[in-house]
């Protein structure tokens, strides 16, 4: 006879872990007890030591699908004898909040219940077992348990109970446990409020989108807003009603074959779009697909995912095509969240709404993942991730809530050796986003116990979220540099201390010197970092209007690459463009009023795309960008020329000759594809030809590449391929590489600046 203790790491709670393992301990005859504990699950089985090993084995095989073991480590412990083998209440000295899982995408099994005329849950919307169903967005505080949820209210019926109480059934302890007598209900309303006159709401809501209407969906952490996919009217419908122009909107299929009709999905994006967390993947479109053009105007990609609740596998097994289904806020707005605020927000929006009586407790928007050079990329974290814990190589000393950027803004609270991303709050540019901020940090605190000591926030004053940290007198603030926090975020994932060479490429980012920073390299360290190289400035001719009227960039560029002579007239980007408005955005670059200066990557993307995609306007963020990544000719292999500006201090990578370059292409008449082709093989050049000097002056230590701009798997696929060969490169992969990730690396490095001041 034999002990040993099992140590299992992951997301290894509320996901029917534990059940599980007592059941395998059943089968074979072990004794001893298996707990939840604050880091995952502990386990101490005793018997001979054949079997141990067995039950060692297949512990990891075969385990409940949405449990993801990170680490599982076995050491031996004298043997107890104990009578048979117990499921322990939770060890929840320290962190609780590990009791909180993500929401867990339907399992299989659920999934076939729903579907199965002969059985007791045909046709439910709200079924779930230990396995998958909602978690985060019904929790209300701590532990987990059916009281702490939005579930409270509901009291299961016996049958119900029965399962709940069972250690054999799949439902043991399965907090949101429901069925149609005991759960919550589908109600299908017109936007005034009245109750549509529908037996079967689902059926009804099912026949108004094959008709072309829009109807909301309340799901797990939002609402959405549904349309038919392939109804190229009811899709531009959407649009004229959400005032969203070309943004493309994410589309959602019955399941895998039904994505793979549309889509080319490779086996990498598959384990993507069935994982339990299911987010919305960006694939590549299929030519002849049956999605309407109007869903994903010019990029041959699609946002494609598959059904996470059993509401949305019945809706679109009902309607028989893939949905639409976008965020139902309005323009840049927080997702809805409870009923009487979805009918008045979704009035006018949506023809009616799909409803039902569980209360969301935490909104959380769904999450974006892309394969971006072969890595599976976290574009943004929300449902399904969030409260996944992020481990720590170096514990902070204190509780730090760090309030992240302002576009896509993300918080993050870091206490001992983990950090917490809260959900995607989006442009932190309304009053509704602040509300729904300051909600979530209160809510996040509340579940994990703790209050923050430390405040980390951006070093821009005018940031709502710089507002919010100055507004609390309770704590500690540190104002951390964009770039920095952004390199930081890569290091933490990847465990390194520093130094790391950063290489930071994104739209904006306040800097040091109050001046808009972002084509950095960055030496950093855990607590600072030494700004090596940057890119000469663009001048931004009416600030933020810049931003939309990209033609404006273009001009800056050409402006200051010949000298204040820009050949506006052999370029077709200008031909539309108001002779006076010409004027004034020249005299504002010549006298340098209300133009400042920008160093972001971002803003070459801008410039780059509208001289030779002729494209005067962006209608949002990264419009430009990414039609100028996809036009790319992947066969071109030529660059154009650029320069280092070694006088400057920090060195400035310098575009003009590129600019001067393109410009002779385009005049020329060489096509975009083979324009954008050698921009983009010129970034990558100048890139690696900057790392490779800098790294020369540092030593060879790491090389991170970070910001919004790395989105572009051309940059990152090619920069990463050259660098590797010769040095680590980091990339991002959990934590996004765009704004949606700096809160993580505002909180270390925070931490680590005040080291043992605080
Ligand atoms: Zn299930
Ligand atoms: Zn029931
Ligand atoms: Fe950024």
């Amino acid at each position: 006879m034999t002990g040993q203790r099992i140590e299992v790491r992951g997301t290894v709670q509320g996901v029917g872990f534990r059940p599980w393992v007592y059941r395998l301990a059943q089968r074979l005859g072990i004794r001893g007890r298996v707990r939840n504990d604050p880091r995952g699950v502990t386990i101490e089985a005793f018997g001979p030591e054949k079997l141990i090993k067995v039950f060692i084995e297949q512990l990891q095989v075969d385990m409940p699908a949405s449990a993801h073991v990170l680490e599982l480590g076995s050491h031996r412990i004298p043997d107890e004898s104990p009578e048979g083998f117990v499921i322990e209440s939770s060890d929840l000295r320290g962190d609780k909040s590990l009791s909180i899982p993500p929401d867990l995408a339907t399992c299989p099994q659920c999934q076939a219940e729903v579907l199965d005329p002969a059985n007791r849950r045909y046709g439910y919307a709200f079924t779930n077992c230990t396995a998958c169903g909602p978690r985060f967005t019904i929790a209300t505080g701590i532990p987990y348990d059916r009281a702490a949820t939005t579930m409270r209210r509901f009291d299961m019926c016996p049958a119900c109970q029965r399962e709940y109480d069972d250690i054999e059934d799949r439902r043991f302890h399965a907090q949101p446990n429901a069925c149609a007598k005991c759960g919550p209900t589908l109600s299908l309303t017109g936007l005034d409020g009245d109750a549509l006159r529908a037996t079967d709401p689902l059926k009804a809501a099912a026949d108004l989108l094959r008709r072309g209407a829009i109807v909301a969906v309340k799901g797990l952490g939002g609402f959405h807003l549904a349309c038919d996919a392939a109804d190229g009217a009811a899709v531009r419908l959407l649009r004229a009603r959400k005032h969203r122009d070309e943004k493309p909107f994410a589309v959602m299929t019955a399941d895998l074959d039904a994505a793979k009709a549309v889509a080319e999905i490779s086996a990498e994006e598959e384990a993507l779009l069935t994982a339990s967390e299911r987010p919305i993947v960006i694939v590549r479109a299929k030519d002849r697909s049956s999605i309407a053009a109007e869903v994903s105007p010019e990029t041959p990609f699609l946002g494609l995912f598959l059904p996470y609740a059993p509401l949305h596998h019945l809706l679109l097994e009902a309607v028989g095509r893939p949905l639409v289904m976008t965020s139902a806020n309005v323009s840049n707005e927080p997702i809805c969240r409870d009923n009487g605020e979805a009918r008045r927000r979704l009035d006018g929006i949506a023809d009616a709404i799909l409803l039902h009586d569980r209360d969301i407790a935490m909104r959380c928007d769904d999450s974006v993942v892309r394969v971006i050079a072969g890595t599976p990329t976290v574009m943004r974290r929300s449902r399904g991730f969030v409260p996944r814990p992020i481990h720590l190589a170096k514990p902070v000393s204190r509780p730090v809530l760090a309030c992240g950027a302002h576009l896509k803004n993300t918080f993050c609270i870091a206490m001992g050796d983990t950090a917490y991303f809260g959900p995607h709050v989006g442009d932190l540019e309304t009053v509704a986003a602040l509300e729904f901020f300051e909600e979530a940090i209160e809510r996040m605190q509340t579940i994990l116990s703790v209050r923050p000591e430390v405040i980390a926030h951006d070093l821009h004053p005018g940031y709502l979220s710089t507002r919010y940290a100055r507004a609390q007198n309770d704590a500690i603030l540190v104002g951390v540099q964009h770039h920095h926090a952004h390199v930081a975020s890569v290091m933490a994932e990847h465990e390194v201390q520093g130094p790391v060479l950063g290489v930071a490429y994104d739209g904006t980012g306040f800097g040091e010197d109050g001046t808009s920073w972002g084509g950095e390299f960055l030496l950093c360290f855990a607590d600072r970092f030494e700004r090596l190289a940057t890119f000469r400035p663009v001048r931004l001719a009416g600030g933020d209007l810049a931003m939309r009227e990209v033609w404006r960039i273009g001009y800056a560029l050409l402006h200051d690459a010949f000298d204040g002579q820009p050949p506006i007239d052999s370029l077709p980007l200008f031909a539309d463009v108001p002779p006076q408005s010409i004027r004034i955005v020249s005299q504002m670059i010549e006298r340098e009023l209300n133009a400042p200066l920008a160093r972001g990557v971002g803003r070459y993307f801008d410039g780059f795309g509208a001289l030779a995609l002729n494209r005067p306007l962006s209608t949002y963020e990264g419009q430009i960008a990414i039609a100028w990544d996809h036009v790319a000719n992947d066969a071109v292999r030529e660059a154009y020329p650029f320069a280092l500006d070694r006088n400057e201090t920090p060195m400035e990578v310098d575009l003009r000759p590129t600019v001067r370059a393109a410009v002779e292409d385009v005049v020329a008449g060489r096509s975009p594809a083979d324009v954008s082709a050698r921009f983009h093989n010129t970034l990558v050049n100048l890139t690696v030809e900057v790392v490779e000097g800098l790294l020369a002056e540092v030593g060879d230590v790491p090389v991170a590449l970070t910001g919004g701009v790395f989105h572009n798997a051309r940059l990152a696929g090619g920069v990463g391929q050259k660098l590797a060969s010769k040095i680590r490169v980091l990339r991002h992969s959990e934590v996004p590489p765009g704004d949606g990730g700096i809160a993580l690396g505002q909180a270390l490095i925070a931490d680590a600046f005040l080291g043992d001041k605080g």
